[in-house]
């Protein structure tokens, strides 16, 4: 039986370890501050905004929350995220994802300053990863190496698998693992041989967002599984895109849906909020 990956309990523990930092921050005169806009009434965008919104409360960050019509023009938000920018009482600035068809998503994202990019979708964020800099890492992918380190997994020399290459989970994973010195194969849907590949992983990710898609069939007896798929299904009951009932006996450990990856993502938003900050008390000492 596979000891099971606790994404609640681990993203618990992160949030009360930023609590106290950011009391400690307070002490100092710097109060930790999220800037989250929102364009439009998308209700899972709206579920995102509320979660995000009540975990800086927890936390004791100042969230300023700029709620937009769904008319917005580009040029409108463009606006406003140059306004945060400039803003020196901002510590992150975050656009809740997706926009309206009307606004191009990628010229919202290189318009949020690398220094408050706290989502890490930047082209620099994403470079800075690349080349082994400073910069903020995309939330989901931050969140497994937390979880993975936190349960005792061992990165370094193992084989590690991501199975997708999308620029918000695959691809960062795989330069997570590569810079904790995982031997890393990337798959995606023109893999050839899935299966076998997967089945050479001692860490395999799965995020392609295919319900119950990786079987016992991919997975090597004793190999630690993490799940990044979100499904909801008929009944209205969550899933991921590993089958956990077939997968669950062969791995050594594993997380499930809900409660393993989910609840890292917020957690991890969180702490590159409070790593800008951090950064910002830095350089304010330094000048
Ligand atoms: P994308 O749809 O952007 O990417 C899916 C990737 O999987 C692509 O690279 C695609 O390959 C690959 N793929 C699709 N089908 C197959 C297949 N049959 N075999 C091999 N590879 C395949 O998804 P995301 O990365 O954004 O998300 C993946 C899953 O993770 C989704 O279920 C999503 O809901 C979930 N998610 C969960 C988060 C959380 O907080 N827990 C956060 C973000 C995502 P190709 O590039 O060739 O098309």
């Amino acid at each position: 039986m596979a000891k099971l990956i606790d994404g609640k309990q681990i993203s618990a523990q992160i949030k009360d370890e930023l609590k106290e930092e950011v009391a400690q921050m307070k002490e100092r005169g710097t109060q930790v501050c999220l800037a989250v806009i929102l364009v439009g009434q998308d209700p899972a965008s709206c579920v995102y905004v509320r979660n995000k919104k009540k975990a800086c409360e927890y936390i004791g960050i100042r969230s300023i929350s700029c709620e937009l019509p769904e008319e917005t023009t580009q040029e409108e938000l463009l606006e406003k995220i140059r306004e945060f920018n400039e803003d020196d009482s901002v510590d992150g600035i975050l656009v809740q994802l997706p926009l309206p068809d009307h606004i191009q998503e990628d010229a919202v994202i290189e318009a949020i300053s690398p220094q408050k990019d706290v989502d890490g979708f930047h082209p620099w964020s994403v470079g800075a990863l690349c080349i082994g800099k400073p910069g903020f890492v995309s939330c989901t992918p931050a969140g497994i190496i937390q979880l993975l380190k936190r349960s005792g997994v061992d990165i370094e020399g193992k084989e590690c698998v991501v199975v997708g290459r999308s620029n918000i989970v695959g691809k960062p994973m795989s330069l997570l693992l590569l810079r904790e010195n995982g031997t890393v194969t990337i798959c995606h849907s023109r893999t050839k041989n899935l299966k076998e590949i997967c089945r050479r992983a001692d860490i395999l990710v799965c995020a392609i967002g295919k319900p119950k898609f990786f079987t016992k069939d991919y997975v090597k007896e004793g190999a630690v599984v993490i799940d990044v798929g979100i499904h909801r299904n008929a009944e209205n009951k969550l899933c991921g895109d590993v089958d956990f009932a077939q997968v669950e006996p062969v791995a050594s450990m594993i997380t499930p849906v809900p409660g393993g990856v989910g609840p890292m993502t917020i957690a991890m938003l969180m702490s590159n909020c409070v790593e800008s900050a951090r950064r910002k008390e830095e350089k304010r000492s330094n000048s």
